[in-house]
């Protein structure tokens, strides 16, 4: 017996001498990210210095990543998944992959129409969807709502992306929300009315067809606008070249809801190993040390009131955004799927 005990022990010195991590420093904890690595890794590092807590990450698209943890159950390494649009975090809870976290920091730094109301998700980020003009064919005067791009001025003026887009299921939702089913078909089926030519499969698609004058305004993402700022300053245009390429933002429904936002967020999961760790790291990323981590590298702006946003981001300007919980982007999304469906919107 004492030689077999003496075997396994010497067994288990072994294991952890070969991974090389001394067993009381190798706290960790283990991430899925739907967000790009290029997005989170720097964010992890930071932690990592900080806390000494190590963070083990796989990246991948929402839907394989929600249908692993699924598949994985209790069995799951995962303690935390991060993935964009409040689309997505409502369906994770909705299948049951994640659990609440009542913590008075989270509610300290993040809005309430920016969680889930049972704390089961908590955005991070906030992405402002919102309408793009050229700005040699729009007066930003002649702007004023999203629901205006359905007016007879707007025939054949209009780009929008495709309706698979989750972000666009998002919106219809967050419209349904907030004007119910009936209006929101009507101002639907009035932007598709408007189109300048077939959606697009991208919101950078939307922005260049724009800027190139193929349509005068869409509706997009506010950070893929400032990823095209960046291209145009690595370009190093000269006075008035910028004049080849007149895109600019516009805030819509400023003396009305106000702009459509949606998140990215985190969720702990039913399953986590290393709860309290989790948690404490979800309360990190809300922090105001930890906010421009998450958000500038893609131009997005942050939850937590108290932070400010990139100077690139701030430079677009301030905005009411609608306070509907965007959650409700979830909640009626087969509803604006089959919206979306009704009236042609491809
Ligand atoms: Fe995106």
């Amino acid at each position: 017996m004492v030689v077999f005990l003496r075997r396994t022990m010497a067994l288990a010195i072994v294991i952890i001498v070969g991974t090389g991590v001394p067993a009381a420093m190798a706290a960790e904890i283990v991430v899925y990210s739907a967000r790009k690595e290029h997005l989170v890794k720097p964010l992890f590092d930071a932690y990592k210095n900080e806390t000494g807590v190590k963070i083990t990450y796989i990246t991948g698209h929402a839907g394989p990543l929600m249908q692993r943890l699924k598949a994985e159950g209790k069995n799951t390494p995962a303690d935390i998944l991060i993935t964009v649009d409040a689309g997505n975090l409502w369906f994770a809870a909705k299948e049951g992959i994640l659990q609440p976290v009542n913590s008075d920091i989270l509610k300290n730094n993040v809005p309430s129409h920016l969680k889930e109301p049972n704390n089961l998700w908590f955005g991070l980020s906030i992405r402002a969807r919102t309408i793009a003009y050229n700005k040699n064919k729009v007066k930003p005067g002649e702007l004023s709502t999203y629901e205006d791009l359905g007016s007879a001025k707007w025939k054949g003026r209009l780009c929008l992306r495709t309706s698979k887009k989750v972000y666009n299921q998002s919106l219809v939702a967050m419209f349904i929300a907030e004007h119910g089913e009936k209006e929101t078909e009507r101002i639907v089926s009035s932007w598709v009315k408007n189109l300048a030519t077939e959606p697009f499969f991208s919101d950078t698609k939307v922005m260049e067809a724009i800027g190139s004058g193929q349509c005068d305004g869409g509706i997009v993402n506010s950070y893929y606008y400032g990823r095209l700022e960046k291209k145009f300053d690595g370009l190093k245009l000269n006075p008035g070249e910028e004049e080849n390429f007149p895109l600019a933002l516009f805030w819509p429904n400023q003396d009305s809801a106000g702009v459509h936002v949606n998140v990215s967020g985190a969720g702990l999961i039913k399953h986590a190993r290393h709860k309290e760790r989790a948690i404490k790291f979800l309360e990190w990323l809300s922090s105001e040390k930890a906010q421009n981590l998450f958000t500038d590298s893609n131009m997005e702006y942050p939850v937590n009131p108290r932070v400010k946003a990139h100077p690139t981001v701030v430079s677009w300007g301030e905005f009411k955004q609608n306070v509907i919980n965007v959650s409700k982007a979830g909640e009626l999304q087969a509803a604006s799927i089959k919206l979306m469906d009704r009236v042609g919107y491809r």
